[in-house]
């Protein structure tokens, strides 16, 4: 088994673009919201699932999950939210491990948004975290979403606070600066973190 670095952050940290700068060094990245999207994919077992119990609304003209539609019927339901979850979770979980399991690297780039949420933080050898300061975040997440700022400090609330999250960071990346200004400074961290992670790796294969 590969030696595993979950990267998270909150909404709108910079968790892709980040990945997307180990990506370009060669590092394989399992991405959680990857998975997720693949599980419930048009013509899987689990969309069939879900449209069995939420009825033919959830199912778009072209076969595939109406997201948006799921998304309203779960908001603040619980009872819905949780059937939901235990029939996803598992299947999620299941397919990152046989993904993260076939990895042929020395290490690989875990991306998961509800790491600490969701506690697997404990799979994980190192956990990376992506930090900025709220103003931005806001910023950026509402901006690439057009989704309204009252929205996005919805779903920041709902996920694990910054400073419980950076609690369990190994290594930090600060995502402050704009990245027309930062990106060589952000190739340089990452390359940095990849020799560290390279080093780690192979002390714990020995
Ligand atoms: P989510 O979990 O919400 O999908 P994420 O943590 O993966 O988000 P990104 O998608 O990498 O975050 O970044 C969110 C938005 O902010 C994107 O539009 C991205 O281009 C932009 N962005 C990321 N980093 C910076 C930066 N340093 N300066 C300006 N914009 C940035």
């Amino acid at each position: 088994m590969a030696y595993i670095v979950g990267l998270t952050g909150g909404i709108g940290s910079g968790k892709s673009t980040i990945a997307n700068l180990f990506s370009e060094l060669g590092v394989p990245i399992v991405d959680a919201d990857v998975v997720a999207r693949d599980v419930v994919a048009k013509d899987s077992l689990i969309l069939e699932k879900i449209i069995a119990h939420f009825g033919e609304e959830v199912r778009l003209e072209n076969g595939e999950l109406n997201r948006s539609e799921l998304r309203k019927l779960v908001f603040q339901n619980e009872k819905e939210k949780l059937w939901l979850n235990n029939l996803l979770h598992p299947v999620i979980r299941e397919k990152m491990l046989q993904q993260l399991r076939s990895v042929n690297y020395p290490y690989v780039l875990w991306v998961v948004p509800l790491l600490i949420e969701n506690k697997l933080m404990k799979l994980c050898d190192r956990v990376l975290v992506i930090d900025v300061e709220p103003e931005l975040q806001i910023l950026r997440a509402s901006r690439r979403d057009s989704h309204s700022v009252e929205l996005i400090k919805q779903m920041i609330q709902s996920q694990v606070n910054r400073e419980l999250r950076l609690s369990f960071a190994d290594d930090v990346i600060e995502n402050n600066l704009p990245l027309e200004k930062n990106v060589a400074n952000l190739k340089q961290s990452v390359a940095k973190l990849h020799r560290t992670y390279l080093h780690y790796a192979k002390i714990i294969s020995r």
